[in-house]
């Protein structure tokens, strides 16, 4: 067989080699000075929209913004004209993953995407990402290490070591620890290997937990949680950093609930549909996390996949899975909306409007999109689903952007260099082709992609990954 001549150089050259001499098709500008000028601002932070603005990147950073006319631009800029169109942060979406489901007969398996996710993300326009969570770990600090090299497409990854686990634990990629002293070694050996945060999952015992906590903030790390045996009140006083799936984890309201029981989303959900939204326990949750500081990450992405009377993935989605994957995701959505479960449902509902209270009493609220599940929630597309369900829930789209970029950014300890549209940030942008903050679904319209002032084409990133989701 005769290899094609760039394949050859490739091999020969290494691909991080090549990438630096060839131009990367996937990007759309590459040139130290870009003037976006006529352009819609949306900052990031919270604000109305600004109209007939000009940002001027240069050297990968904003250098300036401004009213057209204001911004001087240098003989040396690339102008792009953006009437009609309109600039906003790069996503720092903070549950995201690198692995995704397979279609397996045997025990519960996902395979890493290390190839589609990552252009996914930034297709999307995800230009932070943290993963919540790893099954393979040495994938992960693989990836990152080539993207921050430049040599694969990808967001700014901050990784989340392998969830530390009870030794119950139904993933069999996972170990279990089994005390104390088990978690405190595990954190310390991901810590030492390049990880920057820490789950804890949904069998870990409290006294366990508290052990964990503690020797991830020794070591600078955050501690985030999707927690099952510990309630939201008890992580919080544990000094848990960020708790993960809005309320639809929350065990505390669970009627005779007993320290260290296992909860599960029946009585989750349970005891979510029972709930009123007004009454003094959940206020007094709420008042406890801001006031603790703990964040709270909205998943409504992965979580609509399971409500029955919800949407089907989209044309384009369904064309991004693996074909097998793509047929048993249809028999599953279908299965769900034929059962019908009515406790799911107001769960999904009462959830929302709990995400909105947390947000609206001053709660630091952050937004990923888990994608896990069946095939309905993928990298990407799912970014997009999980800001346009917080809309649904009740936020402006204004609101639901600043979640899911200066928030993640605050969370991420990295506001000050990225998650918003201001003078000396990183140019992490996204150039939509419509008005987000008027309607919400035009961030589906993202045509390029800034990451470091380095813009890459969406629509590109998304083709090169058709069929892929589920294998690769
Ligand atoms: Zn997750």
């Amino acid at each position: 067989m005769k290899l094609p001549s760039r394949l050859i150089a490739a091999v020969l050259l290494g691909t991080a080699q090549l990438a630096a001499q060839q131009p990367d098709p996937m990007i759309a500008v590459r040139t130290p000075v870009v003037a976006l000028t006529h352009a819609r601002v949306i900052d990031g932070l919270g604000r109305a929209p600004l109209e007939n603005q000009t940002v001027l990147v240069r050297d990968g950073k904003i250098a300036a913004l401004g009213a057209d006319g204001s911004v001087v631009i240098p003989d040396t800029a690339q102008i792009r004209d953006l009437t009609g169109k309109t600039v906003m942060p790069g996503l720092v979406m903070v549950h995201e993953h690198l692995f995704y489901s397979s279609i397996s007969k045997g025990p519960f398996h996902m395979n890493e995407m290390e190839f589609s996710f990552p252009r996914l993300y930034l297709a999307a326009g995800v230009t932070s990402a943290r993963t919540t969570g790893s099954l393979e770990p040495y994938t992960d600090l693989q990836l990152k290490t080539t993207v921050d090299a430049g040599a694969t497409p990808g967001p700014k990854l901050h990784l989340t070591a392998p969830y530390v686990d009870g030794p119950e634990t139904n993933i069999p990629q996972l170990h279990g620890v089994k005390d104390a002293a088990d978690a405190v070694r595990l954190v310390n050996y991901w810590a030492d290997a390049g990880f920057t945060s820490v789950k804890v999952y949904v069998n870990l015992p409290r006294d366990i937990m508290a052990a964990t906590i503690a020797a991830a903030h020794q070591r600078g790390m955050q501690v985030t949680g999707h927690i099952g045996r510990v309630s939201y009140r008890e992580a919080a006083e544990l000094g848990i950093d960020n708790l993960e799936h809005g309320f639809m984890a929350m065990s505390d309201l669970i009627p005779g609930r007993k320290e260290g029981d296992l909860s599960n989303a029946v009585n989750n959900y349970r005891s979510l549909e029972a709930l009123d939204p007004a009454a003094s326990a959940i206020n007094d949750l709420i008042q406890l996390l801001v006031r603790k500081h703990v964040a709270l990450t909205s998943t409504l992405a992965i979580f609509e996949t399971f409500t029955p009377g919800r949407r089907v993935c989209s044309q384009a989605e369904l064309d991004t899975l693996a074909p097998p994957l793509r047929e048993s995701y249809l028999t599953r959505w279908s299965a769900i909306n034929i059962q019908n479960n009515p406790t799911t449902k107001a769960a999904f509902a009462k959830n929302m409007q709990l995400e909105v209270k947390f947000f609206r009493a001053g709660g630091l609220l952050v937004t990923g999109t888990d994608p896990t599940g069946y095939g309905g929630c993928m990298a990407g597309y799912g970014n997009w689903r999980a800001i346009e369900l917080l809309v649904e829930a009740g936020l402006t789209p204004v609101e639901a952007i600043q979640v899911a970029t200066s928030n993640g950014a605050k969370l991420l300890g990295i506001a000050g260099e990225t998650g918003s549209v201001e003078a000396g940030k990183a140019a992490d942008l996204i150039v939509v082709n419509g008005d987000p903050a008027a309607n919400i679904s035009d961030l589906r319209k993202a045509e390029i992609v800034f990451k470091d002032g380095v813009g890459y084409d969406s629509k590109k990133l998304f083709d090169a990954v058709k069929g892929l989701v589920g294998i690769q």
